[in-house]
């Protein structure tokens, strides 16, 4: 807690270092400047680690994914009001999607910004973040630096987790406080996301409606995977023999190749349930909101979230439980009686034959090898590099690119897959790359269309910066969902969702000294990104998808209202 001015005094900079250090946060990421520049130089000179972007969004996005991985909240560090906003999307993103992170802000001269006197980058970001954070804090004086880090951790992690807002004036970080008084103003948070034991009968009566199950079906969300209660869970479900399916954050959870496994079976499963139990997923747009046809409207749910105000949110609970994941499904366990729950042989029977059915079309897809590659040919290569790597982070965004890696791309441990979750966001490939590179120090595969690449892309230079071990494959079909629209008009400028098929992606990283690669061809691609691993550097592979592979908002097509124009693309 050196101050070299005088060693008796501790200003606002090192009390931040020294609350996040007291807590166990020891990474920042953000993007320097007016006034966090010397936050950011001070916690590098303390020993914190600093990991710096170019863009607060992505900077954002890693704090998030980092929180989500790690269950501490993941740091943001931005300057005051545009560097502000621009991390609000991830900070949104982060709550939206249930990920614990805290984004700091410097912010500038209170009573300036309050009288809307016109200051340097004004805004009064603390009533600008509230609707989009969990919570929203400003520290006015130095001595509540310690109780407002904890106030943030503590908002961040309990109950459903999300993004927290902490709004720093920049004079803040510069008064100072008396070395003694300033070391008992810091707060140790203390079990901040308390067990939630479930009510015993709540317990009771979830395993009496699942006892009555002939078709039960378990759904696995993303708060399961967050919970990291992996042993418990694959112990219920092995002990129930209930099948099983994984949102795209919860593939992993058990490996995608488990017997119980009815993602290939996907709607069949949704539509016959008569049990649907979710654990950590919400009945929102990605479960068509729990109604028919997807779901038999006679079809009776369980629900296990952390959250009360989820229980009936789209459909009526049947059997709602309310707690922490792990505490809920250890008394589920304690409870169970031998032999109380069997779901009915012709259920899994006919399970098992959509799969083996739909199994064969998916393996006569992923070799069909056409000139020059669709997605799947693509992502059948890169399946194939990935099968025995199962350390591997899977980052994906895009909308074919995303629909379909998500179907082909088996994960085989927990919390590898990262992906645009529960908003469909665009923008979080290379923050969710770097974020979870950082933490884990395990290399990362990329998997991003061309449009929602160039939402972070220059990120790339961040990569190469840090030397992280993460590839990232383009797939390059030259536009938005499609690269082969036209103008309407007649007119020369390209049609709306129509991108650069010609681009050289690999020459971006090759600018900072990456290793570029082109991939024409499924042999090519396979090769390129066994090396990128292998070499564990900085790499971009440039993959060429035919511009008429893809369809238009890719499986949610249903949510774009469509002119008969469009149709005809
Ligand atoms: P997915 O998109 O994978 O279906 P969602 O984000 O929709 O997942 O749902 C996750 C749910 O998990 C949220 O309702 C959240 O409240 C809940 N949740 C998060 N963490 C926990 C936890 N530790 N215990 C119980 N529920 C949790
Ligand atoms: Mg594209």
């Amino acid at each position: 807690m050196a101050n070299e001015a005088n060693t008796a005094c501790i200003d606002g900079f090192h009390l931040v270092i020294e609350a996040l250090r007291l807590n166990g946060l020891d990474t920042i990421f953000g993007v320097a400047g007016i006034p966090i520049t010397d936050l950011a130089r001070m916690a590098q000179a303390e020993g914190l680690r600093y990991i710096g972007f170019r863009h607060e969004q992505s900077a954002g996005h890693a704090a998030a994914i980092a929180g989500y991985l790690t269950r501490k909240p993941g740091v943001c560090l931005t300057v005051s009001a545009p560097g502000f906003l621009n991390g609000m999307v991830a900070l949104a993103n982060a709550t939206t999607n249930g990920f614990p992170m805290i984004q700091i802000s410097g912010s500038s001269d209170r009573a300036i910004v309050d009288l809307q006197q016109g200051d340097y980058e004004e805004l009064d970001q603390m009533n600008a973040a509230k609707p989009y954070a969990k919570a929203a804090y400003r520290i006015n004086r130095p001595q509540d630096i310690g109780i407002g880090v904890a106030r943030a951790i503590r908002a961040a992690l309990s109950g459903r987790p999300g993004g927290v807002y902490l709004d720093l004036p920049a004079a803040v970080l510069s008064a100072t406080l008396d070395a003694a008084a300033g070391a008992r103003s810091l707060v140790r948070v203390l079990d901040a996301a308390p067990r939630q034991i479930p009510a015993p009968e709540a317990v009771e009566r979830a395993l009496e409606v699942l006892a009555r199950a002939q078709h039960p079906l378990i759904i696995l969300g993303k708060g399961a995977a967050y919970a990291q209660a992996d042993a418990e869970i694959r112990a219920l479900i092995e002990r129930t023999a209930i099948p099983f399916l994984p949102m795209s954050m919860a593939k992993g959870l058990l490996p995608d190749d488990h017997p119980q496994s009815a993602a290939a079976a996907r709607s069949f499963a949704l539509a016959q349930a008569d049990v649907v139990m979710l654990i950590g997923a919400r009945l929102n747009w990605l479960l068509e909101h729990g109604r028919s046809p997807q779901f038999s409207p006679a079809a009776q749910f369980i629900q296990l979230d952390i959250m009360p105000t989820e229980i009936d949110s789209n459909r009526p609970i049947a059997a709602p439980v309310v707690g922490d994941i792990a505490s809920s499904i250890g008394a589920l366990l304690a409870r169970l009686k031998p032999g109380q729950i069997r779901p009915s042989s012709a259920w899994l029977e006919e399970l098992a034959q959509r799969k083996q059915h739909n199994l064969e079309r998916m393996r006569q897809r992923l070799n069909a090898n056409p000139v020059p590659m669709d997605f799947y040919s693509a992502l059948g290569a890169i399946k194939g590099v990935l099968a025995d790597k199962p350390e591997v982070y899977v980052v994906n965004e895009g909308a074919n690119t995303l629909d379909i890696a998500r179907n082909v791309i088996d994960m085989r441990a927990p919390r590898k897959r990262l992906d645009c979750g529960t908003w469909g966001v665009m923008g979080i490939g290379m923050g969710f790359a770097i974020g979870a590179a950082v933490i884990s120090g395990q290399p990362v595969v990329a998997i991003e269309g061309d449009s929602a690449f160039g939402f972070s892309g220059m990120e790339i230079e961040t990569i190469c910066r840090y030397q992280l071990p993460i590839a990232v494959v383009v797939f390059n079909n030259g536009g938005i969902y499609r690269g082969d629209d036209i103008n309407r008009g007649g007119g020369a400028d390209p049609a709306p969702t129509v991108l650069m098929r010609q681009a050289q992606y690999e020459k971006l990283i090759e600018a900072f000294g990456g290793a570029g690669y082109h991939a024409a061809d499924p042999a090519t691609l396979a090769n390129a990104l066994a090396g990128a691993l292998a070499a564990r550097r900085p790499a971009l592979i440039n993959c060429l998808i035919d511009p008429k592979a893809g369809t238009e908002s890719g499986h949610i097509g249903s949510l774009n209202p469509q002119s008969s124009l469009a149709a005809k693309a």
